[in-house]
């Protein structure tokens, strides 16, 4: 078995949709970033590579490549999974916390645990999605950005 973390941070910008975990969220602002801003998802991925030693997104998404401009970033994941697998890889779990001022996300878990499971090929039990706010400290206090945490375990299929 092996495990990976990782934390990702994105803007919140006005115009831009809020995507987490593939759902998108109805919210006043979004998050920006080169691809749809899914700060969960990247941070999932970042985890996953970490657990398998396979480097960070940015190596296998550069923000210079145009192919993944305003790219869905499931579909990274998707990208990510085909590479664990080739390599004997299936996940064990994943768990993460999304740090983010408002809104109340909540509601969207199961949708969420929901959506990442059926990518990462495991039952929504093994995929945990938590928030908490910054209690108004910092940047995601002031309602700047969306941060989040993640860890994979990995285990030989
Ligand atoms: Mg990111």
């Amino acid at each position: 078995m092996r495990i990976g973390n990782a934390f990702d941070v994105h803007p919140l910008v006005v115009g831009r949709a809020l995507v987490l975990g593939g759902i998108s969220i109805p919210f006043e602002l979004g998050l920006e970033g080169h691809s749809d801003g899914d700060a969960l998802t990247h941070a999932v991925i970042d985890s996953l590579l970490g657990a398998a030693g396979l480097g960070d997104s940015g190596v296998w998404f550069p923000p210079t490549d145009p192919k993944w401009k305003g790219a869905n970033s499931i579909e990274m994941l998707r990208v990510i999974m085909e590479q664990l697998k080739e390599r004997n890889w299936k996940v064990g779990n994943v768990d993460s916390v999304i740090i983010c001022e408002r809104p109340k996300l909540s509601p969207y878990f199961a949708q969420i645990r929901q959506n990442l499971a059926k990518v990462l090929e495991v039952t929504e039990t093994q995929v945990s999605v938590k928030a908490t706010t910054s209690e108004g400290l910092g940047f995601v206090g002031r309602e700047e950005a969306i941060a989040v945490h993640a860890v994979a375990l990995i285990e030989k299929a």
